[in-house]
């Protein structure tokens, strides 16, 4: 499906000020605090060491075990399987967050397409030269 109205950035912020890490991932994965950390069982790779981090201050997870990181609206991605603006949508609903969008110029849109064409086409020929 084909989205014409982009998620403002202003929505993403209010987003990930509300949505604490610790508690969104903490309804998944059982986490201990230690120290400034909190420490759990990666929920995307076996382990039986705790060795997936979450960190309150930076927002943020980092798994030592498999290299999974990133912040909530990946966690989520990564964890239910969904895309990027149903991600989005669920969190705002949740902690009643109105979503704000953009729409999209078509031409603007279209004007992507050719530029990401265009940079196709030229790593190819550097790569053809190389
Ligand atoms: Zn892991």
């Amino acid at each position: 499906m084909f989205y014409m109205a982009q998620i403002e950035q202003v929505t993403l912020d209010e987003i990930l000020t509300r949505a604490d890490i610790v508690d969104v991932v903490g309804q998944y994965v059982t986490l201990k605090r230690t120290g400034a950390h909190y420490k759990g069982l990666c929920p995307f790779h076996g382990e039986k060491t705790p060795s997936f981090i979450v960190s309150p201050d930076k927002q943020i997870y980092k798994c030592f075990g498999c290299g999974a990181g990133g912040n909530v609206f990946s966690f989520l991605m990564n964890y239910q399987q969904q895309h990027f603006a149903e991600v989005v949508r669920d969190l705002a609903r949740q902690y009643g967050i109105q979503i704000r969008e953009t729409e999209v110029d078509s031409q603007e849109e279209q004007l992507r397409v050719v530029l990401r064409k265009i940079n196709q086409e030229a790593n190819l020929f550097f790569q053809a030269c190389l």
